[in-house]
């Protein structure tokens, strides 16, 4: 569609941008990382006010490091790897990474669908879109509440057909993340996929995690819906194209699944 065309050419020309400023800017702070230790070592290392002052603007290298490595990794769009994926057992094998992100105020529960089909898409973007959706979730539950990821088959409208060879037009596998947060307003959910739009503050947020689950989505023929509702909660719900040639021998029985998400 119109929309989708629109998103895609965004989401390119700040790939471009972004990908020329992170890598001289990353270029410039080597400079500023080695000059501080080089201070540090040759010049303050006995003054321990002067050492303080150069310890927190070490820290803040750092954080600008980190900030452009997620720019330079958002800007490269990495090639898919796309394979043959059975989302129960990706999402089942998230829990100690799920666990360790959350913190303790937070709940997770994980409602696997029973004779998932398989999906085609490249299993780690996956887990790395239902990462940046529950870190939002977390994001979005301060006071701890309650995170849900399920899956299921799902069908979905007719005209959605995937114009993908190898898959089943109008079928998809769906992996939804809930959290029982904020929500958004209307407002936030239009501008939501938008590279950099961010409501978090400066340093917390940077405005890619969902325009990169968009990327990542659409790259793979599917779709992506957010379902909203202010001081209840929302609801990202992604939907992957059905594996083509899956013979249902092979979907996994969800009573064989380790349930370690509790
Ligand atoms: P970031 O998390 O860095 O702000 P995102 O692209 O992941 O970037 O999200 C953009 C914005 O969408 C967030 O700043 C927030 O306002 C809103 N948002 C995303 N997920 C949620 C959620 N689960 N609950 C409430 N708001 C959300």
């Amino acid at each position: 569609t119109e929309e989708a065309l629109r998103q895609s050419q965004k989401m390119e020309a700040v790939g471009q941008l972004t990908g020329g400023i992170a890598h001289d800017f990353n270029n410039m702070l080597a400079v500023v990382v080695s000059s501080l230790d080089l201070l540090a070592r040759k010049y303050l290392r006995d003054d321990a006010l002067a050492m303080r002052y150069v310890d927190s603007a070490r820290n803040a290298t750092r954080r600008a490091a980190q900030l452009t490595q997620r720019l330079l990794a958002f800007s490269r769009q990495q090639p898919l790897k796309p394979e043959a994926v059975n989302a129960n057992r990706l999402v089942a094998g998230m829990s100690d990474l799920l666990r360790h992100s959350m913190g303790g105020a937070i709940e997770i529960e994980t409602v696997l669908g029973g004779g998932l089909w398989r999906t085609h898409a490249d299993p780690n973007q996956l887990e790395n879109a239902i990462l940046n959706l529950s870190v939002n979730a977390r994001d979005a539950m301060p006071d701890g509440g309650r995170l849900t990821i399920e899956t299921a088959n799902a069908h979905l409208d007719e005209r959605y057909t995937s114009e993908q060879v190898g898959v089943f037009p109008g079928q998809y596998v769906m992996v939804a993340v809930s959290d029982t947060g904020s929500g958004m307003t209307p407002e936030v959910i239009t501008r939501a996929f938008d590279p950099f739009f961010t409501t978090k503050e400066v340093g917390r947020g940077t405005g890619l995690g969902l325009s990169q689950v968009y990327g990542f989505v659409k790259q793979s023929g599917g779709h992506v819906r957010i379902y909203s509702e202010l001081a209840q909660g929302t609801t990202v719900k992604i939907y992957l194209p059905r594996l083509l040639n899956a013979p249902d021998e092979d979907v996994t029985p969800v009573a064989s699944l380790p349930m370690p998400l509790s």
